[in-house]
C-alpha cells in the first residue's frame, strides 16, 4: 500500500481520534467520545463523566448509575454528563465558539444532546454506531434534525477491535436486565 491509499480520510481520522477519547470516560453506565471540529482542527473533545470535582461515576459518584435504574430512566438524578454535552462545556469554559463547528461522536446522539448540539450552533454530526430509541423519541429526534437543518451522517463502521463492551450501544442498562 503505497502512502496515498494508505492515507486516512478525515472522517475517519476523527473517528478514530473520538474513539480514543471515549476510553477516558468515567461514567460506568456508558463511554462516549466526541470532537469538535473546524475546518482545520480539533477544538473541544468529551467523554461521558461527572462534573469536574466530584467523584468519578466508576468510583460510585453517581446514584443514578450506581443503581439498577433502566434506559432513559431517572436521568433526574444522574449527575453524569454525556460526551456530546461536554464536547460542548468544555468549549463554552475555554471561550471557544462552537458556532459553525462539526461534531464527530462514536454514537448517535441521544435527544437531549441533539437538542443541545442544535443549540450551540453545530451544523453537522458524523457517528459512528447508531443508536436505536422508540418510535416516539425517533420522529421527535427526526423532527428537530429537519426543522434545525442540522446533518446527520452516519460514518462506515470503524469501531477499534479492543473496544470494551461498555462503549456499544446498549450499554446504558445494568447487565442483569441485558440477560433477559
Ligand atoms: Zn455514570
Ligand atoms: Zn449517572
Ligand atoms: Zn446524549
Amino acid at each position: 500500500m503505497n502512502q496515498r491509499s494508505s492515507r486516512r480520510s478525515l472522517d475517519d481520522y476523527y473517528i478514530r481520534i473520538a474513539w480514543d477519547v471515549s476510553r477516558r470516560g468515567n461514567c460506568r453506565r456508558r463511554a462516549v467520545g466526541a470532537l469538535l471540529v473546524n475546518k482545520w482542527n480539533i477544538l473541544s473533545v468529551g467523554y461521558n463523566s461527572v462534573p469536574i470535582g466530584s467523584t468519578s461515576c466508576i468510583d460510585g459518584g453517581c446514584p443514578r448509575c450506581l443503581s439498577n435504574a433502566t434506559r432513559h430512566k431517572g436521568y433526574d438524578r444522574c449527575i453524569c454528563i454525556h460526551a456530546e454535552q461536554n464536547a460542548i462545556l468544555l468549549a463554552a469554559r475555554q471561550g471557544t465558539i462552537t458556532d459553525g463547528l462539526t461534531m464527530y461522536t462514536t454514537l448517535r446522539p441521544c435527544l437531549d444532546c441533539l437538542k443541545m448540539i442544535v443549540q450551540a450552533g453545530i451544523r453537522e454530526i458524523v457517528y459512528d454506531l447508531p443508536f436505536l430509541l422508540d418510535d416516539e423519541l425517533e420522529a421527535t429526534h427526526r423532527t428537530l434534525q429537519t426543522e434545525s437543518g442540522i446533518i446527520l451522517r452516519q460514518h462506515p463502521f470503524t469501531k477499534p477491535l479492543d473496544t470494551p463492551e461498555l462503549h456499544l450501544v446498549d450499554s446504558d442498562m445494568p447487565s442483569d436486565d441485558k440477560k433477559k
